[in-house]
């Protein structure tokens, strides 16, 4: 079954869809395994894109209709996500106010200048480097921010970390489903084994419920990298089960389809291990394909860990989901010294 959600729900169309994909094959040679790639990092013009793109294309028709003109958000100070929140005003012309937490300890004088946030600024948001640690609870900084809009005469429009925690946050990968299903048909392909990053949440979330709603069964594979698995569990579950409701699907959610693996993490979110960085060199190198230490890294580190040791059987068509991230990587300098 199509979701059809774009028929069905607003959106402000913001990326190039659909997003390629192409088999990666040094990488599958090196393995033994077939993967492909689906390169939601260059699917967008707005200042090198990513997934929070794909999925801020719902919110963003939502601001507009509610006559917003402040998007207001958070993340770490090198969030992928407060760039595209901040590429994503720029274009529709509002203003934009951006919550920096220090979500990971990085002991770097630049940290807080390159990267991400130096395109968020350029792109004109204003950025409020505050408060600290990664949590998917809501967050009294963001809270202030939204406050100081409305006190300015501001009408701001509220996307929480990762665009995910927001009643519209599954809609963008709950479509993706389809779009890769229409994709597998020109190609002549199925992927049974779909490997993605997972923090936030609603990317996954919402591949479980795009998933859920196709005909032939795949194993997604959420790769951990808030490093609290049980944290990122529940925030996929609750995601998957809001959108399931939103769009109705006509089954329900089941522990069994919300695989999570917690054995790439690393020690915490926004530090890469030993694997993270080989994963991220072993993709650069085969590939040129740019991963990150926050997140893709550790994605790749769990697709190569499995492909090796028989986890993913040779048979496996896969399917790697590549989310983008690479803008932080200067700001990662040292962990490549
Ligand atoms: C945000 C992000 C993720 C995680 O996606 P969630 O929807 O937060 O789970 C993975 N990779 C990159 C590059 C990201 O920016």
């Amino acid at each position: 079954m199509a979701l059809d959600l774009p028929r069905r729900f607003p959106r402000r169309q913001l990326g190039f869809w659909p997003s390629p994909i192409h088999p990666l094959h040094r990488l599958s040679q090196e393995l033994g395994v077939e993967v492909w790639a689906k390169r939601d990092d260059v699917a967008s013009g707005l200042a090198f894109g990513g997934n929070k793109v794909r999925k801020l294309e719902w919110l963003a028709a939502d601001a507009l209709a509610q006559g917003c003109d402040t998007l207001v958000s958070i993340g770490n100070i090198q969030s992928n996500h407060t760039r595209q929140v901040a590429a994503v005003a720029a274009v529709l012309g509002l203003r934009c106010r951006l919550v920096q937490e220090e979500w990971t300890h990085w002991d770097d004088p630049v940290y807080d200048k390159v990267g991400n946030i130096l395109l968020s600024r350029l792109m004109g948001a204003e950025t409020v480097l505050e408060g600290a640690g990664y949590s998917t609870a809501v967050k009294e900084t963001w809270e202030r921010a939204l406050e100081q809009v409305r006190r300015e005469g501001g009408k701001p429009y509220a996307i929480p970390a990762g665009a995910s925690d927001h009643p519209l946050g599954g809609l963008g990968y709950a479509h993706f489903a389809d779009e890769l299903a229409a994709q597998e048909a020109d190609h002549g392909v199925f992927f049974d084994t779909v490997v993605t990053a997972t923090c936030t949440g609603s990317t996954q979330a919402g591949m479980v419920v795009g998933f859920a709603a196709q005909e032939r069964p795949r194993r997604l594979i959420g790769i951990d990298t808030a490093a609290d698995a049980a944290m990122t569990r529940s925030a996929v579950t609750r995601i998957a089960q809001a959108t399931a409701a939103l769009i109705g699907l006509n089954r329900p959610i089941r522990d069994a389809d919300i695989e999570i693996d917690p054995r790439f993490a690393g020690p915490a979110y926004g530090l890469p291990d030993a694997a993270t960085i080989t994963a991220i060199r072993a993709a650069a190198r085969l590939e040129a394909m740019l991963t990150d230490p926050v997140y893709e890294g550790k994605s790749m580190a769990g697709l190569i860990a499995m492909a090796r040791d028989g986890e993913i059987p040779r048979d496996a068509k896969v399917l790697y989901v590549h989310l983008g991230g690479a803008p932080a990587l200067n700001a990662y300098h040292r962990a490549f010294a």
